[in-house]
């Protein structure tokens, strides 16, 4: 799940980037409005967490600008505490959750969670794709019980086919999905992982279709 994380503080963005990046997101961070902005015109994400005080262009801004294109990318603002102002001006501004400073990044994360199940309609925990069962919180996947093995990237595949299974998942939206700025995957890797994840589904009769110039396609389970 690929996230934009706009937070001008050096300290608190390295710590939340990490900390997310730990958690198995895949994160770029913007560190003013300016960059967030252009971030949000040219990329696709999950879950946008946006700082309201920044430089360049303020976060407010950045959401007006970012709805006005009609982009529904899920976004969580971030505000001071005495800041009501700033909450109800961003939540009217089409916020859909907000966190007040000091955050606490585990709540962050289950705020995290939320946008991203609201987003796919996906209510539970955990998705079934038998024999298989995907754990969206602990990130690992079992079969019956006993853990199956999968790199991190071949899971962040699999998560994505699974929110959309039934749908073409393009190859580009898969590339957002697993790589950020700083570690840019080609559109040759996503044939690597891609080739390792079905590999591995097949030993367990899943099958990936591949739909020629479109995309990947898990098919609905009957
Ligand atoms: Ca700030």
């Amino acid at each position: 799940m690929r996230i934009l994380l706009v937070e001008d503080d050096a300290i608190l963005g390295n710590a939340t980037s990490v900390y997310l990046r730990n958690n198995g997101y895949v994160v770029d961070w913007a560190q003013d409005g300016k960059q967030a902005d252009l971030a949000l015109h040219e990329d696709m994400y999950e879950v946008v967490i946006l700082d309201l005080g920044l430089p360049q262009m303020d976060g407010l801004n950045v959401l007006k600008r970012l709805r006005a294109r009609k982009i529904s990318t899920s976004v969580i603002i971030l505000t001071a505490r005495d800041a009501l102002e700033d909450r109800i001006a961003g939540l009217d501004l089409g916020a859909d959750d907000y966190l007040i400073k000091p955050i606490k990044l585990p709540e962050l994360t289950a705020r995290l969670r939320v946008q991203i199940r609201r987003k796919h309609a996906v209510s539970a925990a955990t998705i079934e794709y038998p024999p298989l069962t995907l754990h969206v919180k602990e990130r690992l996947v079992t079969q019956l019980g006993e853990p199956f093995a999968l790199s991190p990237r071949e899971f962040s595949l699999l998560e994505t086919l699974l929110m959309r299974v039934g749908k073409v998942v393009s190859k580009e939206s898969l590339l957002g999905n697993i790589s950020d700025w700083d570690d840019s995957l080609g559109n040759n890797a996503i044939e690597v992982y891609m080739h390792r994840l079905r590999k591995k589904l097949l030993q367990v009769g899943i099958e990936i279709r591949t739909v020629r110039g479109l995309g990947y396609l898990l098919d609905k389970q009957s």
